[in-house]
């Protein structure tokens, strides 16, 4: 027996996505069901779908910003009851033996997760299907709680958006007082102002769309540089200790480490679809550190979330039905989002 579960796919990496039904697996005994209400939009759907990463699996239903509630508890299952309102990540499962697992850092799992899509289960041969459907299955281990009182559609986002900028933020160190600066006002950056400025750091955004100034300084920034006018690098040399760059296309980051004083770090979120080159001398200049960082462990993803609930920290979202899925990918393309899309999975029910 099976879970047939009306979803959104794209067949190939030139198709958009449309209507499609598969088979999820019946919860097995440490499973449960998830009725999915909501899945953010992340540009890693369109990175993807769309093949930019390399080889992808398809079809492939994407959604990574998942949301919903307990509809089915495998036997087994203790930790969560019927009725509960979960999330679900970037990944659905991971080896839970190797070094990276037993630290609770499941993303850096060695033998490699399961993401939630364009995936394998455990078992290296189940393909996995994302949130972009009405239900999705999953080990009781890989679920997150959402706190009480949290705006759902709200909330998707931070199970990607949100947990890739704290994770970074925190080990990193960032504190209160810090000088800090987000480049890329986009879905994680929007994330990672809220976040910087919900631990008392000071906040710069660099964009280069002057038109999100406004909305910016509204998010809570302390600081708007627009990264397109002549002169902006020159002019904020050597003035921050932290830079966090969420930025989705291949750009140069020796410009940006320049901003850098003594001994601060960058850490890259965004993952571009080519690689840019880099002067050594970026770095050896004032000892900068360049890091990268990939989403958060489970345990990290629920202290995010708990978090987030203590601060009122959510995301700035806007909702469309699942048919308008493909025009908001080239919204998203275009930097036409304030600042993540979410997609309302009852109106699946109309496909
Ligand atoms: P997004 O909402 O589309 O935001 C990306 C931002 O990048 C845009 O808002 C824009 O900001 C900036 N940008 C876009 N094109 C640019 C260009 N040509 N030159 C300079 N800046 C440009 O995307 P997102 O969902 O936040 O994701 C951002 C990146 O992070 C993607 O590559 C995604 O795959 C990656 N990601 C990584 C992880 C991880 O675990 N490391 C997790 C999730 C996503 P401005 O207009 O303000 O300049
Ligand atoms: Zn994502």
């Amino acid at each position: 027996m099976t879970l047939r579960t009306r979803g959104y796919a794209a067949m190939g990496p030139t198709s958009p996505l449309g209507p499609w039904e598969f088979d999820r697996r019946e919860p097995g005994p440490n499973d449960v069901v998830v009725d999915i209400s909501h899945c953010g939009l992340c540009h890693s759907d369109i990175h993807q779908t769309r093949g930019d990463w390399g080889a992808a699996i398809f079809p492939m239903v994407p959604g990574h910003e998942i949301v919903g509630t307990v509809s089915r508890l495998g036997s087994d299952v203790r930790a969560w009851q019927l009725g509960d309102v979960v999330g679900v990540g970037v990944f659905v499962d991971s080896c839970r033996r190797c070094e990276a697992c037993l630290a609770g850092e499941e993303q850096y799992c060695e033998p490699g997760m399961s993401t939630t899509y364009n995936g394998y289960e455990q078992d290296g041969t189940t393909p996995t299907y994302g949130g972009y459907s009405e239900r999705i299955v999953v080990d009781e281990n890989y679920v997150l709680r959402i706190p009480s009182g949290m705006s759902l559609p709200a909330a998707a986002p931070l199970l990607c958006a949100g947990i890739t900028t704290y994770s970074p933020i925190r080990h990193f160190g960032v504190r209160s007082g810090d000088r800090t600066a987000v480049v890329g006002l986009g879905g994680l950056g929007h994330m990672a102002v809220k976040l910087l400025k919900a631990l008392g750091a000071e906040t710069t955004v660099l964009s280069h769309s002057p038109g999100k100034r406004e909305s910016a300084l509204r998010l809570g920034a302390d600081d708007f540089v627009d990264t397109s006018a002549p002169g902006a690098f020159e002019q904020h040399r050597r003035r921050f200790d932290f830079i966090i760059d969420a930025v989705s296309a291949a750009h140069d980051y020796g410009q940006y480490l320049d901003l850098l004083r003594r001994d601060g770090t960058m850490v890259l979120v965004g993952l571009p679809d080519r690689p840019s080159p880099l002067d050594a001398a970026k770095l050896t200049d004032r000892r900068r550190r360049l890091a990268g960082s990939v989403i958060g462990g489970i345990r990290e993803t629920q202290e995010m979330l708990d978090f987030c609930a203590e601060r009122g920290v959510t995301a700035d979202i806007e909702m469309i039905p699942i048919q308008d899925v493909n025009d908001a990918y080239e919204r998203t393309l275009r930097g036409d989002v304030r600042f993540r899309f979410v997609i309302d999975i009852a109106t699946l029910a109309q496909s």
